[in-house]
């Protein structure tokens, strides 16, 4: 961990890239784990942007839970220790995986969703965003969240199977990446694309890889440094080891 401090400090701009196990210790599931929720729910049934065409409500009625769980998840340490870092000026951004809004709760300003997030849902039809909050409010009253101009059921703004990831913070995400002199990845297994090309990205333009994942991961045998330790653990000792 003092390695990777190290690293940290010498190695500016530093960019992190974060996946489902920045966020498993706040109890969000890995939803892509072999016992995730993927695997209990097809997701061509329940996460596909052709089922949600197909019958939103169903889409909803296995959202609905998730949003109220996702927003009664507290940041951990790792979030709170990226924030840290970013107020000492030692992390450019955090690029994360998540949808779950723990990094921007944690106090993070410099967040780049690649997958979207629950912050807002936008009406199909007439493009009206909608706050979450205002989204929870509709979910206690029906099953699916309906747009008050044209009735038509919202979809969150997170991005779904089968559709493109927003094209501006995709292009954000990669231009982060090239001018990072270390690039921290921290729970990603680096197995979805094109997420998992931003390392390759940094070591293109001359920069390092740094890894702190539980598991192995596409890119360990390119990474300056790899940490087999908890997300939480690992970055809280990086943050106070620099005094950040
Ligand atoms: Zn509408």
């Amino acid at each position: 961990m003092s390695r990777l401090a190290e690293l940290v400090r010498d190695r500016q701009p530093c960019v992190v890239l974060t996946g489902a196990g920045v966020s498993t210790e706040s109890g969000v599931p890995d939803f892509r784990s072999p016992t995730g929720l993927w695997a209990q729910f097809d997701p061509l049934e329940y996460g596909s942007i052709d089922a949600f065409r197909r019958d939103p409500e169903k889409v909803w009625r296995f959202y609905a839970p998730r949003f109220a769980m996702l927003t009664e998840a507290e940041p951990n340490d790792a979030h709170l220790a990226l924030a840290r870092l970013e107020r000492a000026g030692l992390v450019r951004a955090v690029v994360t995986q998540n949808i779950d809004l723990l990094h921007s709760r944690a106090g993070s300003r410099e967040v780049v969703e690649v997958h979207g997030s629950i912050r807002t849902s936008t009406c199909p039809w007439c493009r009206r965003s909608y706050e979450l909050a205002h989204v929870l409010g509709l979910l206690e009253e029906a099953p699916a969240p309906a747009c008050s101009e044209c009735e038509a059921i919202l979809k969150p703004d997170v991005v779904f199977f089968g559709e493109l990831l927003p094209a501006g913070a995709i292009e954000r995400a990669f231009a982060l990446a090239r001018e990072a002199q270390l690039l921290l990845v921290v729970g990603s297994a680096l197995e979805v694309h094109p997420v998992a090309g931003l390392p390759l990205e940094t070591l293109d333009a001359g920069g390092a890889v740094a890894i702190v994942n539980l598991g192995p991961t596409a890119l360990d045998s390119r990474a300056e440094l790899r940490v087999e330790a908890s997300a939480g653990e690992t970055l809280r000792a990086v943050a106070d080891e620099l005094d950040a």
